[in-house]
């Protein structure tokens, strides 16, 4: 899904300027022209990133940016502050109020794009992934064990990590080499007919509960994919040797 950004700014043209371009480069955004209601607005829509203007009415961006950074729920949301013409003292108190980064009007388009895009980058990471998922497959990650459906599915070591290796990446297809290298380790040396074998085990314990989701891609590999069931013509074809 696109990130959101929020403008807050009063001067209509420039917020409707900023939209558009944001817009056109994949972002959704909401705009707000008043102060007083900016705060519940980004509480109610979490936005990835605040374009917050220095003067607005009823409240002043100063202070907007204070209350978020005093709110458990938004305080870590990256905030670019604008504000007219460079004064030096305006930037500090907007830095120590908690701006992220600060811009001066006028500005150009592409510079606040790109602080925008830094903001983002910035942005904390999500938690790391407990669990992975596909279709009805579950994989819970600290207690290693896969269930599909409510099935408790009994794997190996490595099926289990040939398995997490397709499910990180559904639809990728994973050759033969880099499945050896990635879940084998690259100094154990082991013939890429040994994949075939224990993608076999897996699919074996797997389709106990449900359809075939690994499809066999022909001199290639293997990838996660739920019509894989539907293809018998190259999945009969596992057997084949590697060219
Ligand atoms: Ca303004």
């Amino acid at each position: 899904m696109a990130e959101l950004i929020m403008i807050v700014e009063d001067e209509e043209a420039l917020a409707l300027l900023l939209k558009y371009n944001l817009e056109s480069e994949g972002f959704q955004v909401k705009t707000v022209n008043r102060g007083n209601i900016a705060v519940a607005e980004i509480e109610a829509s979490l936005p990835s990133v605040i374009i917050l203007d220095w003067m607005l009415p009823e409240m002043s961006g100063v202070e907007i940016c204070k209350i978020i950074r005093s709110k458990p729920d938004i305080k870590n949301i990256p905030i670019i502050m604008l504000t007219a013409k460079g004064e030096e003292e305006d930037k500090i108190r907007g830095l120590t109020a908690g701006a992220d980064d600060y811009v001066t009007k006028p500005f150009s388009v592409p510079e606040l794009m790109a602080r925008v895009k830094a903001q983002l980058r910035r942005a904390p990471e999500p938690p790391a992934e407990k669990e992975l998922k596909f279709a009805d497959i579950r994989m819970d990650l600290t207690a290693k064990k896969v269930f599909r459906g409510e099935n408790f599915v009994h794997l190996g070591p490595t099926e289990f990590r040939l398995l997490r290796m397709l499910m990180e990446t559904p639809g990728k297809v994973f050759s033969r080499e880099f499945l050896l290298k990635n879940v084998w380790g690259s100094n154990i040396y082991v013939e890429s007919r040994t994949v075939d074998v224990h993608i076999r085990r897996l699919r074996k314990s797997l389709n106990e509960f449900g359809p075939d989701y690994i499809r066999t891609v022909r001199a290639t590999g293997y990838s996660l994919d739920e019509n894989a069931a539907a293809d018998d013509i190259e999945n009969s074809e596992e057997n084949q040797a590697p060219k």
